[in-house]
C-alpha cells in the first residue's frame, strides 16, 4: 500500500477547546502578544515545541507503574542505564531532568571566561548555559544551511574548513569541546551526515578536543541518514544511530524529544574524570546519581521510550508528515525553509512579510497572526529569539526571520495537519496587510520566553 498511515491506535483522547476570533484577540492581548504567555486551554492546535510534548504508548504508562521508586539503586534506574548504553555505548550516563540541566551540568565544568565551544549550531538553552560560564558559543553551520531556499540532503551539517580556522585561530586549548547538534535545530531541523559527523571528529581528535553529540533528536537524523547517505540504506535506524554516537565522546540529550516522554534528558560520556566531576555537581543541583533529577517512573518511561523511538514505521510516518505539510505550502508558494526539517515546517517571515523590517520581527508578527487566524500556536525562531543589540542599543538581526511549526509526536493526525495548511494559506492571501510588532519589556536572557509586544500601527 502507498498510503502512510499513523501507526498507532488511539486509546486515550484529550478534548481540545475551540475559540472565536474575539477570543483569541483578547487572548493576545492579556499576553502581551506573547504565544509563550498563552495559556494552553486558548489553543486549538499546539505547535510551540515538540519538546516534552509527545504522546507516551501504551507501554510507557504502564511503565510508569513499574516505576521503582527507591532513593538508591532502583531497578528503573539500570534498566534507563542500560538502555541509554546499549543506545550510544557511553559509559557514565547521568539523569537530568531534561536537556538544559546536563547543559547546565556540562558547561559549568567546561566552560568559563576564555573559553569558546563551536557547535554547527546552538539551540537557544545551549548557547545561554555557555553563555552563562561566561564562555562563547560558536556557530558553524555548512554554506548550504545558511541558504534557506536551497534544497540539499544534509543542510545540518558543521562548516568543517570553518572548524579548522576556528581551531587554528582560537587555539586549542581554549576549546574545552566541541558541540554537534544533531538533528539541527536552530537551522531549521536539518540532518547531518554520518560522513560530516565522522570528519568533525577527525578534525576534534587530531587537536585534543572531546566531541560531544546534542543528541535531542539523534533518531530522526538517523532516519535522515537510512534515506539519503549511500551505503546506510540497508541499515537498521538502531545501529545508525549507534555508529553516530561511535564517533562523539559524549552526549546531552533532552529525553522530551526523541525518547517520547514528557520530562527527562540525560548526560553521557566516557571520561571518567569528568563523569565524576559532573556527578558531584548533579547531586548539589539534581538528586543522587542513580535517578538525578527524575522519579524511577520517568526512567522507566524513557527506556521505553527509547526503544520505541527507533522504530522505521514510526520514523517513517512522522518524516512523511511534516514534509506533507512543506509539501502542501510549498506547493501554494509559501516560503518555507528548504528542504522539510525532522520535527519541524519553518516558514521563512522575512519573504513572507518582506513589508516589515527586521527590527519590527516579522516573525512574531507572523506568528501571531497564524494564532489569531487559526488558534495555532507556533514560535517565532529569529531576532526576538537571537537579536542582540549592538552598543548604540540598534539591533543587530538573527540568520533568519522563521516560525516554526513544531510537530508534537503521536499527538495529532492528518486532519489537524491539513487544518494548519488552510490556516497557514487563509494569513498567507492576506499577507500584506500585516503590521510588525515592537518590543515593550524585555529580560536580559532568552527575552523570547517573558518579553512584552505591541503592535505598530
Ligand atoms: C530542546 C533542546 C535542548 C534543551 O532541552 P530541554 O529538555 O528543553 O532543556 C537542547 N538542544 C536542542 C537541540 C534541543 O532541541
Amino acid at each position: 500500500m502507498k498510503t502512510i498511515i499513523e501507526p498507532f491506535k488511539i486509546k486515550s483522547v484529550e478534548p481540545i477547546r475551540f475559540t472565536t476570533l474575539e477570543e483569541r484577540e483578547a487572548i493576545l492581548e492579556l499576553a502581551f502578544n506573547n504565544l509563550f504567555l498563552v495559556p494552553a486551554e486558548g489553543v486549538l492546535i499546539d505547535l510551540l515545541t515538540d519538546s516534552g510534548t509527545s504522546a507516551m504508548s501504551a507501554d510507557q504508562w504502564a511503565g510508569m507503574m513499574r516505576g521503582d521508586e527507591s532513593y538508591a539503586g532502583a531497578r528503573s534506574f539500570y534498566r534507563f542505564e542500560a538502555k541509554v548504553r546499549e543506545l550510544t555505548g557511553f559509559r557514565y550516563i547521568i539523569p537530568t531532568h531534561q536537556g538544559r540541566a546536563a547543559e547546565k551540568i556540562l558547561f559549568s565544568i567546561t566552560g568559563g571566561k576564555g573559553k569558546f565551544v563551536p557547535n554547527n549550531s546552538h539551540f537557544d538553552t545551549t548557547r545561554a548555559n555557555v553563555e552563562f560560564t561566561g564562555a562563547e558559543a560558536i556557530d558553524l553551520p555548512c554554506t548550504e544551511g545558511r541558504d534557506p531556499d536551497l534544497i540539499a540532503d544534509f543542510k545540518g551539517n558543521m562548516d568543517l574548513e570553518g572548524l579548522a580556522r576556528f581551531i587554528r585561530n582560537t587555539g586549542r586549548s581554549n576549546i574545552p569541546l566541541c558541540m554537534m547538534t544533531v538533528t539541527n535545530n536552530s537551522g531549521g531541523g536539518q540532518p547531518v551526515s554520518m560522513a560530516n559527523i565522522k570528519a568533525t571528529k577527525e578534525l576534534c581528535a587530531r587537536n585534543g578536543i572531546p566531541l560531544f553529540l546534542d543528541a535531542c533528536r539523534f533518531a530522526e537524523n538517523a532516519y535522515f541518514i537510512k534515506l539519503r547517505e549511500p551505503g546506510y540504506e540497508d541499515r537498521t535506524v538502531e545501529s545508525i544511530a549507534q555508529e553516530m554516537f561511535a564517533h562523539a565522546d559524549g552526549a546531552t540529550m533532552s529525553a522530551k524529544k526523541d525518547a517520547l516522554v514528557n520530562m527527562g534528558g540525560f548526560l553521557a560520556m566516557n571520561d571518567e574524570s569528568l563523569a565524576t566531576r559532573a556527578r558531584n555537581i548533579l547531586i548539589v543541583t539534581e538528586g543522587f546519581p542513580t535517578y538525578g533529577g527524575l522519579a524511577g517512573r520517568d526512567l522507566e518511561a524513557i527506556a521505553q521510550g527509547l526503544d520505541e523511538i527507533v522504530d522505521e514505521h514510526y520514523l517513517q510516518y512522522r518524516i512523511r508528515s511534516v514534509e506533507y505539510l512543506g509539501e502542501r505550502l510549498t506547493r501554494e508558494g509559501v516560503p518555507i525553509l528548504q528542504p522539510p526539517g525532522g520535527h519541524a515546517i519553518y516558514l521563512n517571515a522575512r519573504k513572507f512579510l518582506p513589508q516589515i523590517p527586521v527590527d519590527q520581527y516579522p516573525g512574531q508578527a507572523l506568528s501571531l497572526e497564524l494564532f489569531r487566524a487559526g488558534g495555532i500556536r507556533s514560535a517565532e525562531i529569529g531576532s526576538v529569539m537571537f537579536g542582540k543589540y549592538d552598543r548604540d542599543g540598534k539591533l543587530i538581526p538573527a540568520r533568519m526571520e522563521l516560525v516554526r511549526l513544531a510537530i508534537p509526536r503521536r499527538v495529532y493526525t492528518q486532519s489537524h495537519i491539513d487544518y494548519v495548511i488552510e490556516a497557514v494559506l487563509d494569513v498567507y492571501k492576506r499577507r500584506s496587510e500585516l503590521r510588525g510588532v515592537r518590543i515593550i519589556e524585555e529580560p536580559p536572557i532568552l527575552r523570547h520566553f517573558t518579553a512584552k509586544f505591541a503592535k505598530v500601527e
